[in-house]
């Protein structure tokens, strides 16, 4: 049975574009309760250790400094379906490949700079959530 949490992060170009507002919106419109949510920013070791399962990619040394630049939002949300569900509303990787009314199509500006993360199953979903927020931070 499909799990009932995501994680997502809203990104250093959404977040300095004063776009979270926005992307919260249609977040919260799409059914997702927030369990979790802190405005931070990660070291450029911190974004390494996020996003280690791309370490060999030709991408990751850009990666990590982008995801390291500035200020991001960091959330877990609730909904059946949780993380597929979330993955349609925010649309491809690519923003030019990305569903109309989608948050990717909407806000994204490059591949690299594409507004949000959405984790890719419920086992990462739990590890990016405990990523960034301990027991006494969460909605029970
Ligand atoms: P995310 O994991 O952030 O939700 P995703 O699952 O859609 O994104 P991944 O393949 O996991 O895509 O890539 C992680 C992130 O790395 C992308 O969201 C994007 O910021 C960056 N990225 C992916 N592919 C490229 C690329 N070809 N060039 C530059 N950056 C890329
Ligand atoms: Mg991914």
């Amino acid at each position: 049975m499909a799990g009932n949490r995501t994680f997502t992060m809203i990104k250093p170009d959404a977040f300095a574009a004063g776009n979270s507002g926005a992307i919260l919106k249609m977040i919260e419109e799409a059914g997702f309760k927030i369990v979790a949510m802190k405005a931070t920013q990660l070291s450029s070791e911190l974004a390494g250790k996020f996003y280690a399962v791309h370490k060999e990619r030709p991408f990751y040394a850009d990666l990590c400094k982008y995801m390291s630049s500035g200020p991001i939002i960091a959330a877990i949300l609730e909904k059946d379906n949780a993380v597929e569900d979330f993955r349609t509303l925010i649309g491809a990787t690519n923003p030019a490949n990305a569903a109309e009314g989608t948050i990717r199509k909407i806000f994204a500006t490059s591949i690299e700079a594409n507004a949000v993360h959405g984790s890719d199953s419920d086992e990462n979903a739990e590890i990016e959530g405990n990523f960034y927020f301990n027991q006494y931070e969460r909605v029970k």
